[in-house]
């Protein structure tokens, strides 16, 4: 009988990528689920990634994540793309289709089934985010694409969330606008799903807070963020004193990690041994 020696790949491209704590998720994934996979972490620079891309195809890669700074850059070297991936501009993650490679962004998704396994559904809904980069553009398209009734985008920059809002209004059926965002921001009224989705709070910088007018945050509000590390950030404290529904930015991670996995095994994701990986991980 002849023996298979050979695992099937998969990983990230980024940098800084030291940190990304990913390819843990992913293995404790794969383990449970008895697949010869490896998730490789590795270190590409900005200008060469296309060299990184060809390598997906020579290594006959079933698939790679993508992060910082190659998130945009990559759809050059891309064949086909999602619906959700074409309007956000941007993917997370490349599924190689027999030598043709397909990108898809998950981070929204991710984000829209955490909120749906905390209840909280976002069709018909009025949802402000807070930022405009990478994590808003995704989050706010894929609410859009949800249902959602009403979008705002609040951001320091004018020209990123004007952007980001006409993106938003001209490629979905909801309704968005921008508000700049110079002062304490007051969230406004009628407002059902309130969103960080700026990197304030991320690790080291966990003394820091969105300047919001907190005591606008309203009792039974969902408000989620996603920054993961730490995810009991002061956003999300100051708007559970407030008796807001906080959503963390764990199960954002969590489950973009396991639409990943699927997308490149084909097989349903072991959720609940990725999240205790990722807690474990943590410390948590
Ligand atoms: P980007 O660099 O693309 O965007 C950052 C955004 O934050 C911009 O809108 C920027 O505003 C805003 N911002 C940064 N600092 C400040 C500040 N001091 N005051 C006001 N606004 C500020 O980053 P990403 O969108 O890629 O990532 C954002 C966060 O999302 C990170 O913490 C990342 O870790 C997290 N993330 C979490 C995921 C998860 O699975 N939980 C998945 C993906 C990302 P401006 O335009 O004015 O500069």
């Amino acid at each position: 009988m002849s023996k298979n020696y050979r695992a099937e790949l998969v990983g990230a491209f980024g940098n800084p990528i030291d940190e990304n704590p990913t390819g843990v998720m992913e293995e404790a994934a794969f383990a449970a689920k008895g697949l010869n996979f490896r998730y490789l972490t590795v270190k590409v620079e900005k200008d060469d990634l296309e060299a990184a891309m060809n390598g997906v195809k020579a290594f006959n890669m079933k698939g790679i994540n993508l992060t910082i700074p190659h998130k945009v850059n990559v759809l050059k070297y891309l064949d086909e793309l999602s619906e959700a991936a074409s309007i956000i501009g941007a993917v997370n993650m490349v599924v190689n289709k027999d030598g043709k490679l397909w990108g898809e962004n998950t981070d929204g998704k991710g984000f829209l089934i955490s909120l749906k396994n905390e209840g909280v559904s976002v069709e018909g809904k009025q949802v402000v985010i807070l930022g405009a980069g990478g994590a808003a553009r995704a989050i706010g398209v894929e609410c859009a694409l949800a249902g959602a009734k009403k979008i705002i985008i609040v951001n320091r920059n004018r020209e990123r969330g004007e952007e980001l809002a006409g993106l938003i209004s001209d490629k979905t059926a909801a309704a968005c606008e921008y508000v700049e965002w110079n002062s304490s921001y007051q969230v406004a009224d009628g407002t059902d799903i309130f969103i960080n989705a700026t990197c304030i709070g991320l690790y080291p910088d966990v003394n820091s807070k969105p300047d919001v007018d907190y005591d606008t945050v309203k009792p039974g509000m969902a408000v989620s963020d996603v920054v993961f590390n730490d995810p009991n950030t002061l956003f999300l404290q100051e708007a559970a004193k407030r008796g807001a529904h906080t959503i963390n930015g764990l199960g954002m991670l969590v489950n973009q990690g396991a639409l990943n996995f699927t997308l490149w095994t084909g097989v349903e994701a072991p959720v609940d041994v990725m999240v205790d990986t990722l807690k474990k991980e943590f410390g948590l």
